[in-house]
Order: structure tokens, then C-alpha cells, then sequence
């Protein structure tokens, strides 16, 4: 038999992460934990490492950072603090997977130096695809690092690809539930609270990729997403809202037939098809019964109301660093609507303005991304704050 996967779990403490490691602690024959990261949710970390005994953590800020370290010091774990540490990490020898379930740009950095060590990736962090795709996606092809998708529009593709990767794909359908506020008219969405915005109707997921569910946001970065993990046009991703969220997306190929991925929504099954590659292996999570889901429905999305989901195509289309802006004004957004500090509507206003006003470089560097980050971030929040 096989010796188990040793994986690096980026953002183990989060939606995703926990629920890498409810697989992982599901097959301990097959995956062993050997690093696991946060960023400032000490506790909990705490708590997975005296489980999953890693040989290293890091936890990005360095509030609590010493009790953290004092205890595992004694139980023989490496532990380390801020962001370069979590660079670094990720060029260990013994790891065999990165699963990246970390949120946000703060993945990019991570993202590339495992990919420069060597490692693959499973990769849950669909913004460090949107920010720099074809940096990432050379970068893999040249050092032959395999990235499989977590996230469950994607797994579906990818999984509908399995000994079809010779054949053109004509076009690929990513489905939508269309959030809390499918069917909502601007005027309603201007008075949508926070609250509201918080409740996904068909997923337990961390706060950014709900407000993003909700806004439509999430789709548009998954097209982005899905250029680069399949490589093809913008002309040839749809996005079809399908409230039940049971099929996951849709492959169509040349010769007009479509194959689809479906099943209940539940995080856990993308994850380990991603951690278990090219392997499907057992698990216990319920079964889809069609009774219970005796009409699967399909609706057109709505980009004019949805502003959010019109912007993330337009900045694909224009390429270069405009999808670095979208991101990191949508980033400063969400985290100001989570804040109350503006509403729902502000969000698009505030992401067209910087795509707008902030300097577009056709043919970004790994440097040009950061810089673009930190110049919208910059200009968002004095937007916002007039
Ligand atoms: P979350 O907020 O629940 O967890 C985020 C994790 O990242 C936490 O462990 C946190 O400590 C860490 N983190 C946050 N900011 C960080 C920083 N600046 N530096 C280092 N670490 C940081 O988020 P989530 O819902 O688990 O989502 C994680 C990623 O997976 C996102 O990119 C999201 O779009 C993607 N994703 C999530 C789901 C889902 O169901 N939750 C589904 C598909 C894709
Ligand atoms: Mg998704």
C-alpha cells in the first residue's frame, strides 16, 4: 500500500479548511497532516495541532503567537509566525499536496512558491487564480506541478473531464443557485442588510464567499477561475443559475454532448477528490435521493441587476491586471459591507471605480500584481471614506 499523502493545509482553520480535515481524520491511511496555517484564530489552531500532531504551523499574525508556540514547543511541532513564514512553509521536502484554503490576494504568495517547490496543488483559493492566472498557470505547466480543483463548480468540470482530456471542449456551463437574492430588483438589493446577505441558502461557507454568493461576485470570479484552470475564451463559459445546487456544472463538447457532475451540495466531495486524485475513494456523506428533488430548475443569471457578475466578465475580457483590481476592490468591499459601512449596491459602484481609475498594465509581472493590489486596496478605502 501506498504511505499516506503528507499535506499542507493553508487556512485549516476556516470553512474549507476544517472540512479538509474531517477528510484527512476520515482516512488516516491515506493523508497525514504536515503543516497546517491560520491566520489569527490561535485557539482553534491550538486544538488541530495536539490532534493532527503536524511537523509544522504558522500563524500569520503574531498577537498570539506565544502561547501558541510555547505550548507546541514541547510537543516537538515547529511553529512560526507572518507571512513570509507561510511562503516558506509550503517548500518543505516531505510535503506531497498543498491545499490552499486560505482567502483572499494573501494566497498568491503561498500559491507560487509551493508551485516554485515543486508541490501540487489543490487549490480552494479561487482568487489567486483570478489575480494572476497566467503567471500561476505557467508557472505550474513549467515545473510539471498539477493544480485540481476544489472548488465545486470546477471539481465538476474537472471530474466530467476524466479521460476526456484530449477531447475540445466547446463550451462549459458553471451552475449558480443565485444566492439569497435571486429574483431581487435593484431596488430591493439597495435595502438588502447584512444579515440577509449572510444566509446562503444551499451552503455553510466563511463570510467572504457568502457575501460573494450573494452579490454574484463568486461566479464571476469562478469564470476567471475557469478560464485558466481549462484554458479557454471567455466566449466559451456560461454561467445558468439552478437554485437546487445539485448539478455542479457542465462540460459540453464538440460533437453537442454534455456531461454534468451532480449530487447533494456538500464541500467535503470536491475536497477529497481533489486531495485523492486520480483515486475516488469511499465516504459516508449522504446519498442524492431524487424524490426529494423531483424538479431540478434552470434560470437565465441577471448581470444587469447583479452588477457584480457584469464587472467580473468585463475585466475578464479587457485581461491584464484589470481582474487584480476587480479582486482587490471586491475584497476592500466586501470587507466594508461586513462592516456596515456601505451597502450592498456601494460594493459595485466601488469596484467599477477602480476599475476604472486605477492604472491598467496589459502585461502585469508577479510584481506589477502587487503593486496593483496594494493601489486599489488604497484607492477603495478613500473612495468609501468620502
Ligand atoms: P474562511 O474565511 O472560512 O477561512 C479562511 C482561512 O484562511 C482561515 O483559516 C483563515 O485563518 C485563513 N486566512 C484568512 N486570511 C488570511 C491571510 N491574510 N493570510 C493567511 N491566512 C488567512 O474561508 P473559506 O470559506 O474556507 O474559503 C477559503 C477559500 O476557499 C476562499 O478562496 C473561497 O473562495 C474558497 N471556496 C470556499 C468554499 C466554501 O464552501 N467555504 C467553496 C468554494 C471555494
Ligand atoms: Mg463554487
Amino acid at each position: 500500500m501506498d504511505s499516506p499523502k503528507k499535506i499542507a493545509l493553508l487556512g485549516s482553520t476556516g470553512s474549507i479548511g476544517t472540512q479538509a480535515l474531517e477528510v484527512i481524520s476520515a482516512h488516516p491511511d491515506k493523508f497525514q497532516v504536515e503543516v497546517l496555517t491560520a491566520h489569527s484564530n490561535h485557539t482553534l489552531l491550538l486544538e488541530q495541532a495536539r490532534k493532527y500532531k503536524p511537523n509544522a504551523v504558522v500563524l500569520v499574525n503574531d498577537a498570539h503567537y506565544k502561547n501558541l508556540s510555547d505550548e507546541l514547543w514541547n510537543m516537538g511541532i515547529k511553529t512560526y509566525s507572518g507571512e513570509e513564514a507561510l511562503a516558506q512553509v509550503v517548500e518543505m521536502d516531505d510535503i506531497d499536496l498543498v491545499v490552499t484554503a486560505l482567502v483572499g490576494f494573501a494566497g498568491l504568495k503561498p500559491t507560487m512558491s509551493a508551485i516554485a517547490a515543486g508541490k501540487n496543488i489543490a487549490l480552494a483559493n479561487k482568487e489567486t487564480l483570478v489575480v494572476a492566472g497566467d503567471l500561476v498557470t505557467k508557472a505550474a505547466s513549467a515545473k510539471g506541478v498539477n493544480i485540481y480543483p476544489v472548488d465545486s463548480e470546477h471539481s465538476a468540470i474537472f471530474q466530467c473531464l476524466a479521460g476526456e482530456f484530449h477531447n475540445k471542449i466547446e463550451k462549459i456551463y458553471l451552475t449558480a443557485s443565485g444566492g439569497p437574492f435571486r429574483g431581487f430588483s435593484s431596488e430591493q438589493l439597495g435595502k438588502v442588510t447584512r444579515e440577509q446577505a449572510l444566509k446562503h441558502p444551499n451552503w455553510e461557507m466563511g463570510a467572504k464567499i457568502t457575501i460573494d454568493s450573494a452579490s454574484m461576485m463568486n461566479k464571476g470570479l469562478e469564470v476567471i477561475e475557469a478560464k485558466w484552470l481549462f484554458g479557454l475564451k471567455a466566449e466559451q463559459i456560461d454561467v445558468i443559475v439552478h437554485p437546487q445546487s445539485i448539478i455542479h456544472s457542465i462540460v459540453q463538447f464538440e460533437d453537442g454532448s454534455m456531461k454534468a457532475q451532480m449530487g447533494l451540495p456538500d464541500m467535503k466531495l470536491p475536497i477529497q477528490y481533489a486531495m485523492a486524485y486520480p483515486d475516488r475513494i469511499h465516504s459516508a456523506f449522504p446519498r442524492f435521493n431524487f424524490m426529494d428533488y423531483p424538479n431540478l430548475t434552470f434560470e437565465q443569471p441577471d448581470p444587469k441587476t447583479f452588477r457584480n457578475l457584469q464587472l467580473a466578465f468585463d475585466s475578464l475580457h479587457k485581461g491584464g491586471n484589470a481582474p487584480c483590481i476587480l479582486n482587490a476592490a471586491n475584497e476592500v468591499a466586501v470587507a466594508l459591507f461586513l462592516q456596515d459601512k456601505i451597502g450592498f449596491l456601494g460594493m459595485s459602484d466601488l469596484i467599477e471605480k477602480c476599475l476604472t481609475d486605477v492604472q491598467f498594465i496589459e502585461k502585469p509581472s508577479l510584481e506589477d500584481y502587487f503593486t496593483t493590489d496594494q493601489a486599489t486596496r488604497e484607492l477603495a478605502q478613500e473612495l468609501a471614506s468620502k
